[in-house]
């Protein structure tokens, strides 16, 4: 066995993700721990032209798995085919739709222990050793591989719980994953894609959350808070109740039956904070609540609780950041 990390890269248009840059970062940590390289598995649409730019996050060597946007789990046979030959101590796989994907196929095909979804990692012992958020949250777990258990490890890994490499240089070596041969998973196409799956990824891979609850009142009622997602760059989530009520779609559902996500900023408008929306976002550096009720829950986590009509406050918010930018940009 090598000391080597894998990790899954995503890219679109020949760029890395957002959640490529992370990994990267991730891994060439791990492998500076374990004494061995972090290597990328590649795949998206123009993986191949931006791969060797992830030398300079981290990466000692890139493997392109697949270079157009076909579904990531059409890739399923040739992912497995490059680990089982990289012979590495672990893979990391982003907590996103494809990511999940291939981290199942991995583990279901080569019967490799599963840890996530992770919010850190480390290389102690020569294993890998993970922390996850279990018991709905209310304990922090930290997990490794049993004695004798195969390689690699497969870790599902939150965005936001390693920082992309700012100012690197170097570039990484290039080679294509050999042909797999056919498989049932080369069947698998795009049949139909909506604007709103390219918004559940923006929301795992967000750094910054609005999300809203019951206390919108209504599908026009996340207008304000779309506005200050946008002057924020950020995606717009949602507590179970909101999406229950079909004001928003399912997949921006945040919480114990949604997503699970690590932005830097999580501002919660209209939220009560009940537990099973609380272990979606627990994992957020800041967290800001609006909320009319001074008891409401989310005021017990919040690092800034507002106390008010999220009406009055998510608007003046937006007008004072697109004033301030204004005043930054003239
Ligand atoms: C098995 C199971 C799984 C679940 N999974 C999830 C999950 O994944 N995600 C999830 O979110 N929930 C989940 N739930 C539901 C969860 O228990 C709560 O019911 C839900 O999170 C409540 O949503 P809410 O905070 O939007 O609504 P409420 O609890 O009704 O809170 C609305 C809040 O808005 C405030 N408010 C109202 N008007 C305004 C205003 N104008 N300005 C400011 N504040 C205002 C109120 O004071 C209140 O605090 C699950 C429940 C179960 C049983």
């Amino acid at each position: 066995m090598s000391n080597d990390i894998l990790f899954l890269a995503e890219f679109a248009g020949g760029k890395p993700a957002r959640s490529a840059l992370e990994l990267a970062a991730g891994a060439a940590e791990l492998a500076s721990q374990a004494g061995g390289s972090a290597v990328a598995l590649a795949y998206g649409s123009g993986a191949a032209d931006g791969a060797a730019s992830l030398g300079a996050q981290g990466a000692a060597r890139v493997i392109i798995l697949g270079d157009d946007d076909r579904p990531a789990i059409s890739l399923a046979a040739t992912v497995v085919a490059a680990v089982r030959d990289a012979d590495a101590l672990a893979v990391l796989a982003p907590a996103t739709p494809n990511g999940r994907d291939l981290a199942a196929a991995l583990v279901g095909m080569l019967h490799v222990p599963a840890f996530g979804p992770v919010r850190a990692a480390r290389v102690t012992d020569g294993v890998l050793e993970t922390e996850q958020a279990t018991l709905q949250g209310s304990v922090i777990t930290t997990a490794r591989p049993s004695d004798g258990a195969p390689t690699p490890s497969v870790a599902l890994v939150l965005s936001g719980t390693f920082t992309p490499i700012e100012g690197g240089s170097g570039s990484a070596e290039v080679e294509h994953a050999p042909d797999a041969g056919e498989s049932a998973f080369d069947r698998a196409t795009v049949a139909e894609s909506h604007e709103a799956e390219a918004k559940v990824v923006n929301l795992e891979e967000a750094t910054v959350i609005v999300a809203g609850g019951r206390g919108v009142g209504g599908e026009e009622g996340f207008g304000p808070l779309r506005d200050l997602a946008a002057a924020l760059g950020g995606a717009v989530g949602a507590s179970r109740a909101a999406a229950d009520a079909g004001w928003i779609p399912y997949q921006l559902q945040i919480g114990q039956t949604g997503k699970v996500v690590k932005p830097s900023l999580y501002i919660g408008a209209g939220i009560s904070g009940a537990i099973q929306h609380r272990v979606g976002m627990q994992s957020a550096e800041h967290v800001i609540a609006i909320n009319r009720d001074p008891d409401a829950p989310i005021g017990e986590f919040a690092d800034l609780f507002v106390v008010g009509d999220l009406f009055q406050i998510v608007p003046a918010l937006t007008d004072e950041i697109r004033r301030r930018k204004g005043a930054e940009g003239a």
